[in-house]
């Protein structure tokens, strides 16, 4: 019998051992790494908004 090492990865949410080409390795998975996706997301928007409001306090204080 010769078997291979086949390539394989990592799932990117459990680390389980999955085939190489695949990211996750269950539906499960995708819908936590979706979840995790969207939160990453909302937390760039929310940089951003901090970003725009302590740029738009420091023009204020220059005008003032
Ligand atoms: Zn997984």
């Amino acid at each position: 019998m010769v078997e291979k090492v086949s390539q394989h990865t990592h799932c990117h949410i459990c680390g389980k051992a999955i085939p190489f080409l695949e990211t996750l390795c269950s539906e499960e998975c995708k819908e936590r790494y979706q979840k995790m996706v969207k939160k990453r997301k909302m937390f760039v928007y929310a940089m951003y908004i901090l970003v725009f409001f302590i740029l738009a306090l420091f023009l204020v204080q220059s005008v003032f």
